[in-house]
């Protein structure tokens, strides 16, 4: 991975410096903090506790309250040793409130059976429960006090996250003495003053410093929940330098030139004309963006997003045409054959009557009509090329590829990308347009795509019927078979989709096919066809193909059909064990019905007992069918990492930020990366490498 810029020596001097270096950190304490990504002082400065503890204060055993955690004082009143199964040390400890409460050990040494003396003073932490006789605290942090001893502590108390193989206190003193070497202000802080000034922010160190010795009086509450300005204003600065550096990529494109597709339009407009439909509004606004980028010599990077079956294939095809009018070439990829194959379909339909030559390449595509097809590409007489990632292998040489159109892009990494983006021919770059039915939350869309152009075909074909979603437990599956056969009676289709806990190809095939089987024999009268991972593409695609032509009434599939594939008819989708799908994988799978103006129904059946996120999973899907709400939802459920992929993103490194808590600071964010961009680069490089150039070295390992 690339850095941005290197730190200032100051930087690397003090923030950059090993763990080796601090007091008691010999080679196996380091190793243990290295497996966990800590390995420089920096490192354990943005290491935040989960947890405070208030030791500055006393509380009366009276005012203790189950399940609030608190520091306690008292005298040894009794103490029990018994053994009920297990070794058991119960003390018994009264205060100046007159009240007791119960010290109780599951592991202890004879050591600290003889501290706990009657009329010994201890003073001790933790948080009581309910016990059998009154509240009691188990396994209480506690120290003996001497006589005179009462100082309280000055500041709560940091709980870190756990490491293996290194104990709290010492992970807490580690971490001291790594602040102990913060650097002055001057050496550390990035933001410049007057940016600062304007918001009120605190600096840098004095933020540090308030996370991790807050002071007593410091709102418990906002810190706990990650809201204190000191939290603030580090979750700020790592969102910004993440924000730079997908800026500083997309200038780095920037520099690059690309084709200006700048025709008369008449191709796409005979496309327009030729087809049954008129484009929606949204279709003619995110065509016209398309349009006006590509006509630029500086290379368009946009996404378009848009809900299952909203139409953005065709929006494909029309820039696609923009840059056949130029003499150019296009690839059109997508992550699997089926749905690549469903685009060669579709597009050869709409283009070859226009004389536009549409060729296919993908892996199965071998022996001599793979190199007919290589020559093609070479010769340029290929205008418009699908497939799959084989588009991208080494061998497949353009003449003169302009234009790189990515569909379902949450499926392909970011390297897949630019491996398309450098088959462009010397300097000049394809455009690239990218496409995605998993809506992405604005709030999360403006982080991870700082380098991306986004539009959104927010409105679906006229004359779509909502589908009506139930979710059935899987003793009901009976039921649906009597359902199935009245649906097919009218001349509907159904699809009947199998899924399992393990998503090995081979286990789920296996299912399927004995549903299949199951199915067959229940519904004798009705025309069956099966779609599986495992299949040979050419009898999954004409099992497809005889779906979509009507010629099957009902097909039993694997998630296999879950993206893109389109069929009008299909009116009923059974969806076994949705328990264990994801939101976004629901929405796309519920997407392949109701495409046409039958109404349309999709019955979730689950196991029980379902868990609390299964409940709330199935719950969205009843209420709702707006892909952009489903997904905020899956957002708040699942969190950013996994909605759209570590790897793809880095957003799920984010030490400090929480895109969901955190998200009305990304305006801001904005702002701030324009001022420093046009006013601070070097400030902007040196932010970046703090936060981003440590995690691109975990990413790349
Ligand atoms: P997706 O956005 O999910 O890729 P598709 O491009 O596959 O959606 O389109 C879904 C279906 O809607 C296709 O059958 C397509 O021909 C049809 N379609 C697209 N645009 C319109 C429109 N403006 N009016 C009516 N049907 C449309
Ligand atoms: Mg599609």
């Amino acid at each position: 991975m690339k850095r941005a810029g290197g730190p200032s020596p100051a930087l690397s001097a003090a923030g950059e410096a090993p763990l080796g270096t601090l007091p008691g950190v010999g080679p196996r304490v380091a190793e243990k903090l290295a497996a966990r990504g800590l390995l420089t002082l920096q490192d354990l400065w943005l290491q935040l506790p989960r947890q405070y503890e208030d030791r500055t204060c006393i509380v009366a055993i009276r005012d203790v309250r189950p399940g609030l955690a608190v520091q306690v004082e008292g005298v040894v009143e009794a103490v029990e040793r018994g053994f009920r199964y297990r070794p058991m040390l119960r003390v018994a400890i009264v205060d100046d409130s007159r009240s007791t409460l119960v010290l109780r050990f599951f592991h202890f040494r004879a050591t600290q059976v003889a501290q706990f003396a009657p009329g010994v003073r201890v003073r001790c932490y933790g948080t009581p429960r309910a016990g059998q006789h009154g509240l009691e605290i188990v396994h209480p942090s506690y120290r003996i006090l001497e006589h005179d001893e009462s100082a309280l502590g000055e500041q709560l108390d940091p709980v870190y996250p756990a490491i293996e193989g290194i104990g709290p206190g010492t992970l807490r003193r580690l971490i001291g003495l790594a602040l102990d070497k913060l650097p002055d202000e001057s050496a550390l802080e990035l933001l410049p003053s007057d940016m600062r000034r304007e918001r009120d922010l605190p600096s840098l160190r004095e933020a540090l410093l308030t996370v991790h010795r807050p002071a007593k009086d410091a709102d418990r509450g906002a810190l706990l929940a990650g809201t204190h300005p000191a939290q603030r204003r580090l979750a700020l600065e790592e969102l910004l330098a993440h924000h730079l550096s997908l800026r500083r990529q997309r200038i780095a494109l920037q520099q690059h030139s690309a084709a200006c597709l700048a025709g008369s339009g008449a191709l796409p407009r005979r496309l327009i004309a030729a087809l049954p439909f008129a484009l929606s509004g949204a279709q003619q606004r995110v065509y016209a963006q398309v349009r006006a980028d590509l006509s630029r010599p500086t290379p368009m990077l946009r996404l378009v997003q848009g809900d299952v079956g909203s139409g953005k294939t065709v929006v494909a095809a029309l820039a696609a045409l923009l840059a056949v009018e130029a003499g150019k070439q296009v690839a059109l990829m997508a992550p699997t054959e089926l749905l690549a194959e469903q685009h060669l379909a579709t597009v050869r339909g709409w283009l070859e009557p226009l004389d536009v030559r549409v060729t296919w390449l993908a892996g199965k595509v071998t022996g001599k009509a793979r190199a007919a097809a290589l020559a093609e590409v070479a010769s340029g007489s290929a205008q418009v090329v699908i497939g799959t990632h084989a588009l991208m292998q080494e061998g497949v040489l353009f003449r003169d590829l302009a234009l790189a159109i990515v569909d379902e892009q949450h499926r392909f990494g970011v390297h897949q990308r630019l491996a398309l983006r450098d088959k462009g021919l010397g300097d000049a770059v394809p455009h690239q347009l990218v496409m995605t039915a998993t809506p992405i939350p604005r709030t999360l869309a403006m982080a991870a795509y700082a380098d991306l152009d986004v539009s959104s075909i927010d409105e679906l074909p006229p004359g779509r019927t909502p589908v009506n979603t139930v979710a059935l437990g899987a003793q009901r599956r009976p039921e649906l078979v009597e359902r199935i056969r009245s649906a097919c009676a009218e001349g509907r289709q159904a699809y009947w989709v199998c899924t399992l806990i393990d998503d090995s190809d081979e286990v789920v095939a296996q299912a399927a096919q004995s549903t299949f089987e199951a199915l067959s024999a229940a519904l004798p009268e009705l025309r069956i066809g099966l779609v599986h991972g495992r299949m040979k593409a050419a009898v999954k695609q004409s099992t497809m193909r005889a779906f979509k032509d009507g010629q099957l009434d009902l097909l039993v599939a694997t998630t296999v059909i879950e993206v893109g594939v389109d069929v009008a008819n299909a009116s009923l989708m059974i969806v076994e064990n949705a328990e264990r799908l994801g939101l976004a994988q629901l929405h796309q799978l519920r997407g392949r019905v109701g495409r046409g103006s039958a109404a349309s129904s999709c019955v979730l059946l689950y196991q029980s007992p379902l868990s609390m996120l299964a409940r709330q999973r199935l719950e969205t899907m009843r209420q709702t069918h707006d892909g952009f709400v489903i997904a905020e939802r899956d957002l708040e459920l699942r969190g950013p990492g996994e909605l759209l992929g570590t790897r793809q993103t880095g957003l799920a490194g984010f030490r400090v930020a929480d895109l969901m808590r955190d998200a009305d600071l990304l305006p801001l964010v904005h702002d701030m990366a324009d001022r420093l961009l046009a006013q601070a680069p070097a400030a902007a490089d040196r932010i970046i490498a703090r936060w981003v150039g440590g995690a691109a070295r975990y990413a790349a390992a």
